[in-house]
């Protein structure tokens, strides 16, 4: 890229990835073609780090006027479902994402398979009979070469014949791999003979029994790269070393397509840093291993990392993709805090979730001058930030459900809620001082007697008096019962998988999910849908969950109002 073109893209505050796509299409490479493919294996569901992907596969083909394709890379039948593939679809939908086509590898088996032939006819495969322990025995070290298979140099008519047979079910998985001629003292580990072709006797969700053999990630993903025409083939980092190995199946192809080399076409893989976050796991065989054991409820458990986890924890797709652009990409891996997605949730849901009132851990209220059978309606604003968002009614009475941390007995100076001889304000409603407690045998408080100024609801001459505390409030005749389930981080520790920990199981928060089963919210939340975006006032943001009904409700923290968990505990 020459400078001028540098200094402009830096100005325009593009990424690394995007500074190659525009400098490759300046200059007319792939005939002035873009195209993407994001390419999950379908054994999981998708998780942030997958978000964080897919972006910028879709991202940048749309902003330069590319496509890019949904590819699954479904090349290992047995860890691989056909009921992954419709989630990771709904995931990327949610997010915001369209694809143009989708693919499998396993369309390409075939054209795979044609091409190992024709490397074994022309002496640049072969078929090893050791075991895989043998073959890593002579693989070497980055300093030292590797040692010759005793079967690399037996005639391809062998390897041929060899091969056909790994493929149709006469030879036993892992009796027998095809690996590449290439170099056994090549510094690149990956060039040392690598394994292209394994046998597996598992039938494939979406071929069945046709194939024996199925193709090795390396033999596979830059091919089908290829057949596609993929232009720009992003990836991440531990996939750089891959690269010269990409590169030289690629070379290997086009030899034989002297038609497609002439218009320029090569796919180019570029690789950018993974996403890690604190106190969390990325992989999808940790997070498998936490579903199948019943340790979290489920791929979208809310303490999950998974896009489906998120969503039914009520973050917004917008938060996870302001705190992808906050964190950029770049060529360093690094471990992500999670405080700065919370922080992009709290940014974000602050602009679109309806303000209710709830009350988690209630004790009882009266206004012992406030006549006994008035109900009178208050106007709650649904969205302060949002004037198009309107307003709702709550109804107010004589017998209010507040938070209990909202009382104290006997209370220090700077106390701004609720203690005998002082005034708070009930939001929306009026200014009452409390008069008196009651307390039950257990020495709890039970009731909070107070008096209300009824010249002080909002809009009426005083109610600009000064009072320092505003309280919530639920009327408990007019209130729903609800439960409410707080979460707080899946694992205990910063990095679980820096851990010495043999078992990542030890390392689980166990206070990472407090279900309340005593909540009161406002009548207005029967209306509520699943997923809808709320927020307690003075709580935290939460959300409806999928599994409330207007019989029983249930809500998730999503996040709280502030960032209350680093300080506590740093
Ligand atoms: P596995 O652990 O099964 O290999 P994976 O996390 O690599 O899974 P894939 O389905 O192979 O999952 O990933 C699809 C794409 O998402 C790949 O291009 C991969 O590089 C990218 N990806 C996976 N994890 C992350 C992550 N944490 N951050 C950014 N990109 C990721
Ligand atoms: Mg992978």
């Amino acid at each position: 890229m020459n400078v001028q073109i540098e200094e402009t893209n830096e100005k325009k505050g593009l990424n690394f990835v995007e500074q190659a796509v525009v400098s490759d299409l300046k200059e007319g490479k792939n005939g002035g073609r873009l195209q993407t493919r994001f390419p999950p294996e379908p054994n999981g569901y998708l998780h942030i780090g997958h978000a964080k992907a897919f972006s910028l596969d879709f991202g940048i083909a749309q902003k330069y006027g590319g496509v890019c394709n949904l590819r699954f890379d479904d090349t290992n039948p047995v860890k691989e479902d056909t009921e992954y593939i419709e989630f990771i679809m709904e995931d990327i939908r949610w997010m915001g994402f369209r694809w143009e086509n989708i693919y499998y590898a396993s369309d390409y088996f075939q054209q795979l398979f044609d091409f190992a032939i024709r490397l074994i006819k022309e002496g640049k495969a072969y078929v090893d009979e050791q075991s895989s322990e043998e073959i890593a025995a002579q693989k070497g070290t980055p300093t030292q070469p590797g040692r010759e298979s005793p079967y690399r140099n037996r005639p391809a008519q062998e390897s041929l014949e060899l091969f056909q047979k790994m493929n149709t079910g006469e030879i036993e998985e892992g009796a027998m791999v095809l690996r590449a001629k290439i170099d056994m003292a090549n510094p690149n580990m990956h060039f040392r003979d690598p394994v292209i072709y394994r046998v597996i006797h598992h039938p494939h969700h979406r071929t069945g029994d046709t194939w024996k053999v199925y193709p090795m990630y390396d033999f596979a993903h830059g091919q089908s790269d290829y057949f596609e025409g993929v232009t720009h083939s992003i990836c991440t980092l531990e996939f750089e070393v891959h690269r010269p190995l990409y590169d030289y199946f690629i070379d290997e192809l086009i030899e034989e397509k002297d038609l497609v080399t002439e218009s320029g076409y090569r796919p180019r893989q570029i690789e950018f840093n993974r996403l890690n976050l604190t106190y969390t796991v990325m992989s999808k065989r940790k997070l498998l291993t936490l579903v199948k054991e019943g340790l979290v409820d489920g791929w979208d458990d809310p303490r999950m990392p998974t896009l489906c986890g998120y969503r039914r924890r009520g973050y917004s797709p917008k938060s996870i993709q302001k705190f992808i652009n906050m964190i950029g990409y770049t060529k360093f891996d690094a471990l992500n805090d999670v405080a700065m997605l919370e922080a992009a949730a709290r940014e974000d849901l602050n602009l679109r979730a309806t303000r209710v009132s709830a009350v988690l851990d209630p004790v009882k209220l009266i206004i012992t001058n406030y006549p006994q059978d008035q109900v009178e309606e208050m106007e709650a604003i649904n969205n302060p930030e949002d004037a198009s968002a309107g307003v709702h009614t709550i109804e107010f009475s004589r017998e209010l459900w507040i938070e209990r941390e909202d009382f104290m007995e006997e209370a220090p100076k700077k106390y701004f809620r609720l203690t005998p001889g002082r005034e708070v304000r009930l939001k929306n409603a009026y200014i009452i001082e409390c008069t008196s407690f009651k307390k039950n045998e257990e020495g709890e408080i039970e009731e909070i007697y107070c008096e209300y100024d009824p010249n002080t609801r909002s809009g009426m001459p005083d109610s600009n008096r000064k009072v320092k505390g505003t309280l919530h409030w639920l009327s408990t005749r007019h209130c729903l019962p609800a439960e409410v389930r707080l979460y707080d981080r899946l694992f205990k520790v910063e990095n679980p998988s820096e851990e010495k920990e043999a078992d990542f199981r030890a390392l689980l928060n166990p206070d990472s999910l407090k279900i309340l089963k005593n909540c009161y919210v406002e009548k207005y939340l029967l209306q509520a849908k699943p997923y809808d975006y709320l927020q307690f006032q003075r709580i935290g943001y939460f959300n409806v969950d999928k599994d409330s009904t207007p019989e029983n409700l249930i809500f998730n923290r999503t996040v709280g109002l502030k960032d209350t968990w680093s300080r506590m505990n740093k």
